[in-house]
């Protein structure tokens, strides 16, 4: 990640109309409400100025990110929860029209661990990169994946008692597969992503149990806004399942997320494959096995930007 300004990388999504009826802010009681991300920004302004002082122009466009003036940064609480509404209104059709052919996949990678003060090192695309060509060798055509890279600070106290921390990039997917290529899946995961000592499950893969409104939960969890950290305590022969613990992550860890995730081109965070954005929409291409006139009913059509204008919903208020 070379680019050294901050990127307005979130689309012009802010007067999006909710084409799908898919209103996260009407259907989970626990998205995170319009005042509860106006706080964490501001409180993410404070950490930034603080810790990553030199970061002029993160500071400059976070600070400035008002109702007409999004700023429009992947680091941004504010902008990030309106990028969280439209792709649950995107991706919640695509489920729903079959949510039995859906998996929720979490993947876990140890060889993208950066220590603290490196995120700025990891370039999320080597890790889709390893997820597009392990599909290719195993020859999974027409799966479908969407998602996002997730961070969380891995804090572990090691024998020795001393503390080390580790950015630990995750992916957190919802996949459309086939009954019948499930196993492959699991099989091509489990040959790139290897169990260690610091991971011991770098693969969990489950059904979606989910069904109506409720697939808003797994959807938003993909892509979320609020970052945490992970307390390791140390492991002896007495304790050998010592709990993990998920605790604030500190303001200097959200700061250094925050310069990281400023950089970002949206293909670096949100994860899309067989599947693509286009202006607005996330569209799937046609599948082979859906009838042309099923299409429009399955929601599996080609969506062209035409159709996407005529089909205009509710719009959203300006910043609610
Ligand atoms: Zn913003």
């Amino acid at each position: 990640m070379a680019q050294k300004h901050c990127r307005r990388a979130i689309p012009q999504i802010f007067d999006y109309k909710l084409r799908n009826s898919y209103d996260i802010r009407k259907h989970l009681a626990q998205f995170e409400g319009f005042s509860d991300a106006k706080k964490r920004h501001r409180s993410l302004v404070k950490f930034v100025k603080k810790y990553q002082s030199s970061h002029e122009d993160l500071i400059n466009c976070l600070s400035q990110c008002r109702p007409k003036n999004r700023c429009r940064l992947l680091a941004c609480p504010m902008c990030m929860r309106r990028l969280r509404i439209w792709f649950c209104d995107q991706v919640a059709p695509l489920i729903a029209a079959a949510p039995k052919e859906w998996l929720w996949v979490t993947l876990i990678p140890e060889r993208h661990y950066h220590p603290e003060g490196l995120l700025k090192d990891f370039n999320p695309q080597h890790l889709i990169d390893d997820l597009r060509k392990v599909f290719e060798r195993y020859r999974l055509k027409n799966i479908v994946a969407c998602g996002a890279i997730d961070y969380c600070m891995e804090i572990r106290k090691t024998d020795k008692f001393k503390i080390t921390y580790n950015w630990q990039p995750h992916c957190h997917l919802l996949f459309r597969v086939s009954e019948e290529l499930r196993h492959l899946l699991r099989t091509a995961l489990n040959s790139i992503f290897s169990s260690s000592t610091l991971v011991e499950k770098p693969v969990y893969i489950a059904p979606l149990k989910s069904d109506g409104f409720e697939i808003l939960k797994p959807i938003s969890y993909c892509v979320k806004a609020r970052f945490y950290s992970v307390y390791n305590p140390p492991r002896s022969a007495s304790k050998l399942k010592a709990k993990r613990k998920k605790q604030r992550m500190h303001g200097r860890h959200q700061a250094e997320l925050a310069s990281f995730l400023a950089r970002n081109r949206l293909r670096d965070r949100l994860v899309l494959i067989g599947a693509k954005r286009v202006q607005k929409s996330i569209v799937l291409p046609a599948r082979r096995d859906v009838r042309k006139t099923d299409a429009k009913a399955t929601n599996f059509g080609v969506n062209t930007s035409d159709s996407v204008s005529k089909s205009a919903g509710k719009g959203l208020k300006p910043d609610s």
